[in-house]
């Protein structure tokens, strides 16, 4: 079917729109995953190139979504292309091993101090969840303590306590154990202990009073759904030390954050994690995950206490282009993304001082968001929204849409090596000349 070529005098989105009509038919709620950004419409994506998105009307992007987070070199980076145009010739999933796999897991047990040895997934949702698994095997206790509004992939026991509301959340010091969906089990439920995010006390506490049961703790060091907030070093640190006394694992959701540095999340915010769940960038664009960790916790996979498998585990198209997308980020080129990545969180940072906006940006390296609160938060309550508020990130997401700039609404942004300082100038100017527009006096 041809693509993109919008009909002169064509309305604008008249393409996606038909489109999405097609789709209706087909996908409930005209979509096949809900993550899809459909408000005010849904527009369909013809190409991407580097740092840009192109849809099927005609519109040009700024791609600061890159498949959330995913794509740290944007779209059709041509080592990927190329290694993955080569391998698709020699056949695209055997049953045995290849060279490949063994490549991708050297480069990350080279690079990441907590990973000595490696298992390949498809996706991070099973990283994360047979490094939990890989927990309970290790400690034959069934319990997951992890931090409230932080988003883990679908596994069940992951996905409790990441939509808490004021209604459904409980007392700070008590959190509930939120279900991610109607009807989920109370028996998955009863097996995961909420701690709030940077809450030293009361997290120490939970911890202590469910230790017996506990198989370990589940931590993204800078939770992006939860607010993309950096930790206090003292909570991880009071967490781990707990952790430790009571033998349960510390299990480090690296998926989206692997992308903080040449080493990963971890080694950059001090924690010491015995399994590490990884993705998103070590996929150079095709679906992966793996799960890494220290040489002792790891070698459960090799025995008959876990089973683990996978039809596309370890496949050779998601090896060949990880290993090019995961060579290609040097040390030179973390550090360029950082430089991008201060320089951008600063400017958005002074416009908002100098408009007086109650606005605040969070993030570190690559990654950052913008908060309609005039303090950044430290945890999910506080970052999440009032419906003024919710109505605040509307306005700007449409905002910055409609000026050619593309950015996750809840989400962690993201910058590519693609994208350049003029790419940064845009996001920048384009977030001031929103603020210009705004009457925060009447908005309360
Ligand atoms: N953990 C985190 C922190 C994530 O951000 C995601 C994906 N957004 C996942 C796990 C799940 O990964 P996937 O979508 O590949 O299953």
């Amino acid at each position: 079917m041809q693509l993109a070529i919008p009909r002169p005098g064509g309305s604008p989105g008249e393409i996606s729109a038909q489109l999405a009509q097609r789709a209706m038919r087909v996908f409930p709620g005209g979509i096949t995953r809900n993550t899809v950004d459909r408000d005010p419409g849904l527009y369909y994506i013809g190409w991407g190139q580097g740092a840009h998105l192109h849809d099927v009307d005609g519109r040009q992007f700024l791609d600061l979504n890159n498949n959330f987070t995913t794509l740290i070199h944007g779209h059709g980076f041509e080592p990927v292309v190329d290694a993955v145009t080569r391998t698709l010739r020699d056949g695209t999933c055997y049953s045995n091993p290849t060279v490949h796999e063994i490549a991708l897991a050297e480069l990350l047990c080279d690079r990441v101090p907590a990973v000595e040895q490696v298992r390949f997934v498809s996706t991070g949702t099973e990283a994360v969840m047979f490094a939990i698994k890989a927990a309970r095997a290790l400690t034959s206790r069934p319990g997951v303590a992890k931090i409230e509004g932080a988003y883990h992939g679908a596994y069940d026991w992951a996905e409790v306590g990441q939509m808490g509301s004021p209604v459904t959340w409980g007392p700070p010091d008590n959190p509930r154990p939120v279900p991610a969906y109607h009807g989920q089990p109370s028996a998955v439920l009863d097996d995961v202990v909420i701690l709030r995010f940077n809450d030293i006390e009361a997290a120490v506490t939970r911890i202590k009073a469910n230790a017996s049961r506990l198989a370990c703790i589940l931590i993204d060091p800078m939770p992006s759904r939860a607010g993309l907030m950096a930790p206090d070093p003292a909570f991880l640190e009071a967490v781990t030390r707990v952790a430790r006394e009571n033998g349960i694992l510390i299990v480090a959701d690296e998926v989206l954050n692997l992308r903080q540095g040449y080493e990963g999340a971890s080694a950059r915010f001090g924690l010491d994690p015995d399994l590490v769940a990884m993705g998103k960038i070590i996929g150079g664009g095709f679906p992966i995950g793996a799960i890494g960790g220290k040489r002792g916790s790891m070698a459960v996979f090799g025995t008959a206490l876990l089973s683990q498998g996978g039809t596309f585990s370890a496949n050779p198209v998601s090896m060949v282009a990880g290993l090019e997308a995961m060579r290609a980020m040097t040390r030179d080129n973390f550090n360029r993304l950082e430089t991008l990545g201060e320089g951008l969180r600063a400017r958005l940072q002074a416009s908002i001082k100098h408009a007086g906006a109650p606005f605040s940006v969070s993030g570190s390296a690559s990654l950052f968001r913008i908060h309609p609160k005039t303090v950044a938060p430290s945890e999910y309550r506080e970052a999440f929204l009032n419906p003024a508020e919710s109505r605040a990130v509307t306005r700007l997401d449409h905002f910055m849409k409609d000026h050619g700039v593309l950015m996750p609404k809840g989400a962690a942004s993201s910058l590519s090596t693609a994208m350049t300082t003029s790419d940064v100038d845009l996001v920048a100017e384009t977030f001031e000349k929103f603020l210009d527009t705004q009457d925060f006096q009447h908005d309360e």
